[in-house]
């Protein structure tokens, strides 16, 4: 290991080497002839048919983390239903795979909403999360018959219940507890601190339980909270369900019916191998805060499902030797991958061919875009690269290629899923005209 560099999340002294990043991922390998292999499949074949850059996913690893989930919380005798959050990883293979596992889906729009639908996955197991839902998306969420939706203000329940009653339909609601708990993760994605916009405050919560229980449309089954995501420590998750316990308590003593509660996701992933909580020690929480209060538990899982199950492609275009720093410049950049330049996230970078000879030198490791936060890596310590060699980012799979925009008009990149030894790209670069092919130029230009 070498020292980290200043982007390193905190609690990640340490940079690993490659070796050490393999070694903790069992998806990846490393052939002598045929270089990285993810599952059975080396990535090289796919850089060479496919081309870079180009994103690929892993069936094993997503079902494997689903399951290891799923066991954990059946092993804590919890009633739970995961729905995946579809914002990580929207593409339907992926959300074909979960549904076909038994997920549900934690949605945050219209087009999720209709993402899920596409995939397959039941109306009644999804959950419509967020926090600027517009009168347009709660109609074709009642439409569609979502299972439920989390209400984030009193004027939203009151726009929601109109529009159901209006339509002659009731819909299962649950109240966005904001229960003003630090996550300890990155500002950008703390969601429950009070000053945050997301939810309600936790001592509104009783009297808007029980306005809801008297208005047409809706019917109040249960609390949901989220406080965050890449969420390192289990003590703020458990005061968040501590919070959900306590109030679903005093909601029931008020007599009201409460049957769900909505445990949010968050878990966080250990990027640069730091020790990442289990699902062992989540259910344990769940099972020490909400259990004995009997509810149906939903879990919204994003990140943790689909953030090792993803590697990003790319080759290297240039070597650049500045006066004091080398560039590795590639042809994947902050258009494709967005979370080095706005969370200053850690990814390992890994090379896809056999190790060379020669000495490695410390390198930033930067895309082609025209901004400097336009970097994957600082003063990365890799073997000897060159023009036209192939490097994988790790652990892309969640907000990654959904984050992705077409600035510098560069078309998105390419995705493949893997499975054992085949693979199949599941979706094409777009050609280059479709960058334009929704524009207009006036006719009086
Ligand atoms: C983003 C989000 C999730 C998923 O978060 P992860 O950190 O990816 O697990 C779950 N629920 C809600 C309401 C969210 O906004």
């Amino acid at each position: 290991m070498q020292r980290a560099a200043s982007e390193a999340s905190p609690s990640a002294p340490l940079e690993p080497t490659a070796a050490e990043l393999i070694a903790a991922r069992p998806a990846l390998s490393r052939d002598a002839l045929d270089g990285l292999l993810f599952e059975g499949v080396p990535l090289a074949a796919i850089a060479r048919e496919v081309a870079t850059p180009t994103y690929v996913y892993s069936a094993a690893v997503m079902r494997g983390r689903y399951r290891a989930l799923a066991d954990a919380l059946q092993a804590a005798q919890l009633r739970a239903r995961i729905a995946y959050a579809v914002k990580a990883n929207d593409h339907l293979a992926v959300l074909r795979l979960f549904g076909a596992l038994g997920a549900g889906a934690d949605v945050v729009s219209e087009g999720e909403i209709a993402r899920a639908r596409v995939a397959g996955i039941p109306a009644e197991g999804i959950v419509f999360s967020g926090v600027g839902k517009t009168d347009r998306e709660l109609v074709a969420a009642i439409d569609v018959g979502v299972g439920q939706i989390n209400i984030e203000s009193e004027a939203e329940l009151d726009a929601l219940s109109g529009l159901a009653a209006a339509r002659g339909r009731r819909v299962a609601v649950a109240f966005r507890v904001n229960p003003d708990i630090d996550a300890g993760t990155h500002a950008k994605i703390t969601t429950g601190l009070a000053r945050n916009k997301f939810g309600i405050p936790a001592s509104e919560i009783p009297r808007l339980y029980a306005r809801a229980s008297a208005l047409p449309g809706v019917v109040p089954v249960g609390l949901a909270v989220h406080i965050g995501s890449q969420i390192f420590s289990i003590g703020p998750l458990r005061r968040g369900f501590a919070c959900l316990a306590s109030l679903a308590r005093e909601v029931r003593a008020a007599g009201f019916s409460l049957t769900r509660l909505d445990c949010g996701g968050g878990l966080g992933v250990g990027y640069a191998n730091e020790p990442a909580p289990l699902p062992a020690a989540l259910a344990g929480a769940l099972g020490a805060t909400v259990r004995e209060l009997d509810v149906e538990v939903v879990l919204e899982p994003g990140r943790w499902l689909v953030a090792p199950a993803g590697v990003l492609l790319a080759s290297v275009v240039r070597i650049k030797r500045g006066p004091d720093h080398a560039f590795i410049v590639l042809d994947a950049g902050m258009n494709d991958f967005l979370r080095p330049a706005l969370y200053d996230a850690w990814h390992g970078i890994v090379p896809l061919a056999p190790r060379r000879p020669g000495e490695s030198v410390p390198a930033d490791v930067v895309g082609p875009i025209c901004e400097s936060a336009d970097r994957f890596a600082a003063d990365r310590l890799l073997s000897p690269l060159g023009p036209g060699d192939h490097v994988a980012i790790l652990d892309t799979g969640a907000y990654g290629r959904v984050m992705g925009s077409a600035y510098n008009a560069r078309p998105a990149a390419a995705e493949v899923m893997v499975s054992g030894s085949c693979w199949a790209l599941i979706r094409r670069r777009p050609a280059l005209a479709s960058l334009w092919s929704d524009e207009e130029i006036p006719r009086w230009l």
